[in-house]
């Protein structure tokens, strides 16, 4: 049974729509944030994947990837390759807080998280900076974040993970210096998060170095496991 909250946000968003209809990131047509045309062009990441990034693989085993880098998380699972209209829409979030494309990514990440078979006890979101986050507003991560833990009925919490150093920004470095760029960048919350199984969100994957660092940091304030999800990851 929906709520009368629930009704009364449904008829706002509708209302909204009318004045302001939503418009495909990809082509600009009017209806929708991603058209149904621009829709069947995105990549969704089918098995066989690798079992520990879920990076798309020949195979069912670990890829070179985590053969070489030992990740701390259980496991990591993406909805999409990170190319075309996924990757027009994540940049689109990233600079104008839109909630109709943050629930159509949540939505996109309830299922991966069903389909993974994970039990969670608490989402958290990749954390920015506090004057990135004054600079931009919002974190992208976290509103994607916190209607996927409406959805899939776990609490969100937004205080298990900070981040307490201004990293450069990872785009700019290569493998290596992005996980030594990151060291120590976090601080997790051991009230919040220690014996608990922690699923962490953000919008892309790329080495795995950022969802690695954040998994170290809670398994260190006592964390019993870590899972990732992102709305895409890129293929290596
Ligand atoms: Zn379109
Ligand atoms: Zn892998």
């Amino acid at each position: 049974m929906k709520s009368g909250a629930g009704n009364l946000s449904q008829l706002i968003w509708k209302t909204v729509d009318w004045f302001y209809p939503p418009v495909c990131v990809e082509c600009g047509s009017e209806g929708a944030n991603i058209c149904p045309e621009c829709m069947q062009t995105l990549v969704p990441i089918q098995e066989p994947f690798c079992p520990i990034c879920g990076k798309p693989s020949r195979h069912h085993n670990p890829c070179a990837l985590c053969a070489a880098s030992q990740f701390e998380f259980s496991a990591a699972r993406a909805a999409f390759s990170y190319t075309g209209a996924i990757r027009s829409a994540i940049k689109k979030l990233k600079y104008f807080q839109n909630l109709g494309l943050s629930k159509l990514f949540a939505g996109f990440l309830a299922s991966v998280y069903t389909n993974a078979g994970w039990q969670a006890d608490l989402v958290t979101a990749v954390p920015l900076f506090k004057k990135r986050l004054a600079g931009r507003g919002f974190n992208q991560s976290e509103w994607i974040a916190r209607p996927l833990a409406g959805m899939i009925r776990i609490p969100f919490s937004s205080g298990a993970l900070q981040k307490i150093v201004n990293t450069r920004p990872q785009v700019e470095l290569d493998q290596q210096e992005r996980s030594r760029n990151l060291q120590e960048a976090f601080r997790a919350e051991p009230a919040l998060v220690k014996t608990k199984k922690v699923l962490i969100v953000d919008d892309v994957m790329t080495t795995g170095a950022t969802f690695n660092e954040c998994a170290h940091t809670l398994r260190q304030a006592g964390a019993s496991e870590i899972y990732c999800l992102s709305v895409a990851s890129t293929v290596i």
